[in-house]
Formats: C-alpha cells, structure tokens, sequence
C-alpha cells in the first residue's frame, strides 16, 4: 500500500487587523516566490484599508465620488515598479488575439509618443528625476493626454488587476475638478500609499530606493532587464514590505506627518509586528 504524499498548500492564511479594526485575511503563497506572488495578497490589504477608509469618509459626510466612466486619472502618470510590469506584461500575454495585440498597439502608441516628446529616456532613469525635473516630465505627460492603454470606454478593462496606485486615489469632489487642466483641481483623500512600499521592496533592504516609471513604459522597461526576478519566502517578503512602508512613512511625511499619517505609522507597524514579520526600526 502506497501513502500519498502529504500535499503542499498552494497558499497560507495570514489574518491583518489594519488600522481602523478592520480584518483582513491575506492569502501568501508557499515556497520560494517572486514578489510578484505575493501581488494578489498586497491587493487584498490595500482593498480592505481603501474601503475602510471610504467608509470613514462617507461617515464624515464626504462621500467619494470617484465612479465608473470617470477616468481622468486613467490618463495620468501612474507610477509602477518592476512587480506591476511584470504582472502586467504576464496578463497581455496571456490575452487572447486580437486584444493582446490591441493593447499591445496601445503600449507602443504610447512609447511613441514619449519618445517624440524626448521624454522615455529620463522617465527610465535611475535614480528616477527628482525636484523641478520631476515636475517638469510630469506635466509633459500629462500634455501629451496619454491614457493607460487598459483604459476601454472610460472603465479600467483590468480593475481585478490594476496596479495598487489605482486603487489608492479617491476624490471627494466633483469629477470634472480631476481633469488636469482644471485650475480648481480636485480635493482628494490623503491616504497612505502602500503602493509605495510595494515600489520599494525589491531594491536593497539597506538601502532602499523607489524606482519606478509610468505603467505605459513597462514593456519597454522589462526589454532592458538582463536578471531575473529575485525569489524569497513570502515571509521574507512580507517582512521587506513592511520594512519598505516604515521606509514610505517617514521618507514621505518626514517631520510634518500629519497626526492622521502619524497614527497610521505606528498602527501600520503593529500590523505587521504582531505576524512576526518584522520589528520595522
Ligand atoms: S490600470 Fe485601469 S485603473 Fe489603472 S490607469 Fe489603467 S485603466 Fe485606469
């Protein structure tokens, strides 16, 4: 008689309580992973704060008004690092014909453009234009009126598998206030980019760096690469990820973090602390 091998889960339950109480249990894979494995886990984690932190909106009387057919963030730059491009690149893959080759246009339309606009070579570069060339790049995309190449009748045609930044932008005003060239501009919620962390988790823990460049840039990006992906337990992950959002935290806010974003800090790390994934310093 032969004993069957006891079988590997695919997956291991980690139970979250985020701040703000809400409960989250993220599904982390087994094994040796890329850190795009660990992708539908993060997605999850920032789904359950972002409808936490609508909730506490609508609470407060000021409902997101963010909707479907409204998509003036869709023809921003959205920020990805080298997990998202290579999620992205994995899921047109795997389209069928003729989509994967419409997108596939739409990419190289929109590298075109860049290119045109002498603007693909420094959006690519590391570390990444900081300060007044930021801004520069920044409004000459937002010129050239590029939209996301995922972008279909105004709906995000990927939204189970749109980047983490997508999911994190709500506005609370009205929608024509988010178009670009509005004077006005919109008033949005400020939440805590976990997106950040996820941008920061694959460079050197020692020394963290956020490189990341506009989602239309991807498949140009993932061209140039000549390793591969590093692969770690989800664990391991997990800990560089919350080290990398302790990292966000005070890069970002700094000594001004506001009292809202101080709370956050702290009760992120609890998060992550009280799963053994890490003492975040
Ligand atoms: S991935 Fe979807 S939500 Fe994000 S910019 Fe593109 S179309 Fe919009």
């Amino acid at each position: 008689m032969t004993t069957a091998p006891p079988s590997i889960p695919a997956t291991i339950p980690a139970e979250l309580t985020l701040p703000g109480g809400t409960t989250v249990t993220l599904a982390l894979p087994a094994g040796d992973v890329t850190a795009e494995a660990l992708l539908p886990a993060l997605r999850a984690l920032v789904d359950a704060y972002m409808a936490s932190v609508k909730r506490t909106a609508t609470e407060a009387d000021q409902p997101v008004t963010c909707r479907a057919g409204c998509a003036a963030c869709c023809r921003q730059y959205v920020p990805v690092s080298d997990v998202e491009a290579r999620a992205l690149a994995s899921l047109v893959e795997a389209m069928p014909e003729p989509r994967r080759a419409t997108i596939e246009a739409r990419f190289a339309e929109a590298r075109r453009r860049l290119d045109e606009a002498d603007a693909t070579e420094p959006m690519l570069a590391t570390p990444r234009p900081v300060g007044e060339e930021a801004l520069r790049l920044l409004n000459v995309y937002h010129r050239l009126d590029v939209a996301c190449p995922f972008l279909e009748d105004e709906a995000c045609s990927i939204y189970a598998d749109r980047p983490l930044i997508c999911r994190e932008y709500v506005a609370t005003s009205h929608p024509d206030l988010c178009d670009f060239r509005s004077k006005e501009g919109p008033t949005v919620i400020r939440v805590l980019r976990v997106s950040h962390a996820l941008h920061l988790m694959t460079s050197d823990p020692a020394d963290p760096v956020r490189i990341v460049f506009p989602l239309v840039l991807g498949p140009t990006w993932i061209e140039r690469q000549t390793t591969e992906p590093e692969r770690l337990t989800a664990e391991t992950w997990m800990a560089r990820f919350a080290s990398a959002l302790r990292h966000a935290i005070q890069t970002r806010y700094g000594d001004r973090a506001e009292t809202m974003v101080e709370a956050d800090a702290s009760s992120w790390t609890t998060v992550f602390a009280t799963k053994g994934f890490t003492p975040p310093r």
